[in-house]
């Protein structure tokens, strides 16, 4: 998949090598990556599972389902970064079939 224009993982994590923390927009962020080919490593780690599966459908992807998952071992921690769409219920049910403890995680306020 391809993030298109999503750019929720910029904003939720932080990327040292920019100086950003976790929860600020990030100056590179305009309907997707303005360097993406040249993004760095901090952003390539991001393990979104949305990007991992070929099949899943756009309405997973986290700006408009409002979670981004990531997978740790057996576990796939969601990061909630808007409101969540009814059809994270239905992942969330299909991931714990497959095996995964799913942990969630939001912006402290
Ligand atoms: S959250 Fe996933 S789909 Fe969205 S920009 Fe990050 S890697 Fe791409
Ligand atoms: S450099 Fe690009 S990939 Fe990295 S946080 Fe900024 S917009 Fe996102």
């Amino acid at each position: 998949m391809k993030c298109g224009e999503c750019t929720e993982c910029c904003n939720a994590f932080p990327v040292v090598e920019l100086n950003k923390e976790a929860w600020e927009d990030c100056q590179y962020a305009d309907n997707g990556c303005k360097i993406y080919n040249l993004r760095p490593n901090s952003c390539r780690k991001c393990e979104c599972a949305y990007m991992q599966n070929p099949k899943v459908s756009q309405e997973l992807r986290p700006d408009n389902c409002g979670v981004i998952f990531e997978r740790s071992n057996k576990v796939m921690l969601g990061t909630i970064v808007g409101p969540m769409s009814p059809i994270v219920k239905g992942q969330i049910k299909s991931f714990k079939n497959e095996g995964f403890r799913v942990l969630f995680q939001r912006k402290n306020k």
